[in-house]
């Protein structure tokens, strides 16, 4: 499927990543209106990762702008931010009563099409046992496909048997991952990411020993561990976002190629700068 992503996503500052196609925007920081405009409002179905401000902070103005055309926020469970955020929101501005706020456990799938699901997946990033307070999220296309014992048969054959037991004989329902989406999240099962097209994480820091693994301290990934696992899964395109600004742009793109050379990674590899939106992200050049 093809798939047209717009974002911005720079560390403590703002991330937001919307995907045309699908009406799905992940997280909402600053900037998401601004640069969206009227795009904004093909929006309809909005998965926060967790509460961060940096990951929400935009929510108010789109709200402002198009709750009229009754979106769904969704957000972890246990989360507390969001039942003050949803109860401000209906006072400061009333007259957006139809925007719905959605809990998500971990595993909730919602479609948001008729052959689109989101699946919630618990990180590690806010690491409390027990309860829910990131989520990375999974998108499924689902198609309609022939059963591969049916393959070699002729099309009348096919009219034949499907007259004779019916279409979910001949059919079935196959899924394919087609955007994971990391959130914020240090790296502690790669599966989760496996066989997925395309694959939007995070790299807050560049390398391994920056990454502060701290118990009281939220959880991130490094630009070196990402591709470390990238080399060892298969994900068709890599989406990478979620830069410290404490790095100098050239810095984290000589880094990237770097260690593209040393995985011997051959998928085309797009990063958002620090600081800058980029508009349909796949049709932009790679880094390699
Ligand atoms: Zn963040």
């Amino acid at each position: 499927m093809n798939l047209t992503i717009h974002g911005y996503s720079t560390a403590l500052f703002s991330t937001w990543y919307a995907i045309e196609e699908l009406g799905v925007l992940f997280d909402a920081g600053d900037g998401l209106t601004a640069n969206l405009l009227g795009k904004s409002g093909k929006i309809k179905h909005v998965f926060i990762s967790h509460a961060d401000r940096d990951h929400l902070t935009g929510l108010l103005q789109y709200n402002q702008l198009f709750g009229y055309l009754k979106p769904t926020i969704y957000f972890p469970k246990d989360a507390g931010s969001f039942k003050f955020l949803q109860s401000f929101f209906e006072d400061f501005d009333p007259h957006q009563k139809g925007t719905k706020w959605v809990a998500l456990k971990n595993e909730t799938e919602i479609k948001t099409k008729r052959n689109i699901i989101v699946k919630a997946i618990e990180n590690k990033h806010i690491d409390v046992k027990g309860a829910i307070k990131s989520l990375s999220y999974k998108v499924y296309e689902e198609k309609n496909k022939l059963k591969a014992e049916f393959l070699r048969l002729s099309p009348n054959e096919l009219i034949h048997l499907k007259k004779n037991k019916g279409d979910s004989f001949i059919r079935e329902i196959k899924r394919n991952n087609i955007l994971t989406y990391s959130g914020d999240t240090p790296i502690y099962d790669i599966s989760v990411y496996d066989n997925c097209e395309v694959l939007v994480h995070e790299a807050t820091f560049l390398r391994k020993d920056e990454v502060n693994l701290k118990a009281n301290k939220n959880k991130h990934s490094s630009l070196e561990e990402v591709m470390e696992m990238v080399s060892q899964i298969h994900v068709q395109k890599l989406i990478l976002g979620h830069f410290s600004s404490r790095y100098d742009q050239t810095e984290i793109d000589s880094e990237i190629k770097r260690l593209i050379k040393l995985y011997n990674i051959k998928i085309p590899v797009y990063r958002i700068p620090v600081g800058a939106c980029v508009k349909d992200i796949l049709n932009t050049n790679t880094v390699n």
